[in-house]
């Protein structure tokens, strides 16, 4: 599986819009990987996870066509992963696309619906647009892939982290959430899987706890990586991603990437493609 962060950063982005803070100015001055646009990946060219306001700007800094994209997941509601507004254009009349074009599926927990329905266009989807809800813990067929949706710690009302596998790789994508619910830790303690690719949210960057609860911070990280070893659930030859960076945390450019490194994890960036 081919797994690229088309967006590496929390809600505001690095350099934040309206932000004179350190790791903003260092990430204006030094650029590069030091910038972080809103959430977004990409398996394998084909399915997508989250679209945020920033994913037209992917679309034209990564050459993709979504037209080309028949799978949308979305993780939670929250602006940064979630802005349906742009999925007007997928409707026929705005977007034009080859006759036989198989149209979209778009899966999430049922907190996605009121987003779908409030679209301008939404009355002429009839079968292009089939939108999926997802039921925690249970395995969906999405494609070619098989995905469970996890129940996670977030600030919605149905936040999901997703085991997905093509039958061969498996992954592990843990985004947005803070430490697990206990359903969802008992689930994967359970599961008897071995992750070939774990992303781990970093909102809180390179510090032991957090004073809230809807994130993880690189403390947390190290945590679950102990567990998840001892456990089974990963080992030596299990990638291990740091993503979705918050500008208000310690060590967050990926000039800082050293800190991470040195634990046998790999900082992501935008634009950053690894293949399991
Ligand atoms: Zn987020
Ligand atoms: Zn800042
Ligand atoms: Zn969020």
């Amino acid at each position: 599986m081919k797994i690229k962060y088309l967006g590496t950063a929390a809600a505001e982005g690095i350099p934040a819009m309206f932000c004179h803070c350190e790791n903003c100015e260092n990430a204006r001055k030094a650029g590069g990987r030091n910038i972080r646009t809103r959430s977004q990946t990409l398996i394998d060219d084909t399915l997508n996870i989250d679209f945020s306001a920033d994913a037209f700007m992917h679309e034209l800094k990564y050459g993709l066509n979504y037209a080309d994209i028949r799978y949308y997941l979305f993780t939670h509601i929250h602006e940064d992963h979630f802005y349906p507004m742009d999925f007007n254009y997928m409707y026929h009349g705005l977007g034009h696309v080859p006759e036989g074009h198989p149209g979209y599926d778009i899966y999430g927990s049922p907190d996605i619906l009121p987003g779908f329905r409030s679209l301008e266009h939404a009355a002429d989807t009839s079968d292009y647009v089939r939108i999926h809800t997802l039921i925690p813990y249970e395995t969906a067929s999405v494609g070619k892939y098989w995905v469970t949706p996890l129940r996670s710690l977030h600030g919605t009302p149905n936040p999901f982290s997703y085991v997905i596998s093509d039958g061969e790789k498996t992954i592990l994508y843990l985004h947005d959430t803070g430490i697990l619910p206990e359903a969802s830790l008992s689930w994967l303690m359970d599961c008897g899987m071995r992750f070939d690719f774990v992303s781990f949210d970093c909102t809180g960057g390179n510090r032991d706890r957090l004073d809230y609860t809807s994130h993880l911070c690189f403390g947390d990280v190290l945590k679950y990586k102990g567990l998840f070893m001892e456990k089974g659930l990963i080992d030596g030859d299990t990638v291990l991603v740091l993503n979705h960076f918050s500008h208000n945390s310690p060590d967050v450019n990926y000039d800082d990437r050293g800190v991470y490194e040195a634990f046998g994890f790999i900082m992501s960036y935008d634009g950053m493609e690894l293949t399991v």
